[in-house]
């Protein structure tokens, strides 16, 4: 069984594991695409963020998608042949945090293809993956492993929209037009957003923004007068999904939110991002970290199931594993790329 190993920066390597048998509960599933996602390139590119480093070989990936293909005892609801998108949320239900119902915070969280905690959770980007039966949720005929695999980053910005209360006639910014900026485009779309306007500084990005919903794009490096004539009045904008995690992003979008607006920050940064706190107290700001998700990664497999939403428009890479290097170094090109999956497998 093979899997895409880092082990330092830009030493990323194809390598034969030892295949996994399914124990109670569990399913044996062959993966069929893996996206890669922005904490994936994190590792190849740098060995890390912020103070998160690699401390032995890690299994990268969280966003896959496969076939059943066995079932350990006392699995019901799924068979083998069913394809599955399959969460790498893997909380304990035990500690403080799942028994209130957050389980995102779990304290004893294993959410694949980390080096947050040592040893490291090992990730998803492999051929065969044991995963527990609940984290598998059966795609529909039709939709294909890549954009079932985009479930989790989709479950990342309907987890977002949760923090920003209802969105039903408001006016939205979204600043950051990578992966979950324009998912959180399709995401306030779906939740009856009145207006979306989507920023980035990259025109590629800016042009799939506008395909899955944005009504307005900004290329904040070209023109930030766009952006700044919306902050006449006291600001426009009720909500902000900060996607990008850079600093005049931040402060940009806070200059044009109306009072009583909400920011909900996704983005995260190598270093820490300031704020500017009077225009936060003046106008009173709601500030909402958002941080990944649980129950929310259901809901994207069935709105992806359901055709509620189109995240085709996002897929704009596919490459064996075998080329994994070359899709990580084509993921890292935002010029050429939205979401680059990898496929495993004959698939
Ligand atoms: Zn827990």
């Amino acid at each position: 069984m093979r899997a895409v190993v880092i082990h330092g920066p830009h030493d990323l390597r194809l390598e034969d594991r030892e295949a996994e048998r399914a124990g109670p509960g569990e399913v044996e599933v062959a993966i069929e695409a893996g996206g890669i996602c922005g904490s994936d390139l994190h590792y190849y590119q740098h060995g890390g963020f912020g103070v998160v480093r690699i401390r032995e070989p890690l299994i990268l990936g969280h966003e896959v998608a496969g076939r059943v293909v066995a079932l350990g005892s006392g699995v019901d609801g799924l068979a083998v042949g069913d394809r599955v998108a399959v969460s790498p949320s893997r909380p304990c239900g035990a500690c403080r945090y799942c028994l209130e119902g957050k389980p995102n915070h779990c304290l004893h969280m294993r959410f694949y293809g980390s080096a947050m905690v040592f040893p490291h959770i090992q990730g998803a980007f492999r051929e065969q993956l044991v995963a527990s039966a609940s984290q598998c949720h059966k795609i529909a005929d039709g939709i294909s492993s890549a954009e079932a695999a985009m479930a989790e980053p989709l479950a990342v910005t309907l987890h977002a929209v949760a923090q920003a209360g209802s969105l039903l006639d408001k006016r939205v910014l979204v600043t950051g037009c990578g992966p979950i900026g324009a998912l959180a485009i399709i995401a306030a779309r779906a939740h009856g957003a009145r207006e979306i306007v989507a920023t980035d500084v990259m025109a590629p990005v800016l042009a799939i923004a506008g395909q899955v919903g944005a009504d307005r794009t900004i290329n904040v490096a070209e023109d930030a007068a766009a952006l700044a004539a919306y902050g006449a009045d006291k600001g426009s904008f009720d909500v902000q999904f900060e996607c990008s995690g850079n600093d005049r992003a931040v402060a940009s979008g806070i200059g044009v939110l109306r009072p009583g607006a909400t920011l909900v920050q996704l983005g995260l940064s190598g270093t820490e991002t300031s704020l500017p706190m009077n225009a936060v107290t003046a106008k009173e700001i709601a500030i909402r970290g958002s941080f990944r998700f649980h129950a929310e990664f259901g809901l994207a497999v069935d709105f992806i199931n359901r055709r509620r939403v189109d995240l085709s428009p996002l897929v704009t890479g596919g490459y064996p594993a075998e080329q994994a290097v070359a899709a990580f170094e084509a993921a890292a090109d935002r010029s050429r790329s939205m979401k680059v999956h990898l496929a495993f497998g004959t698939a």
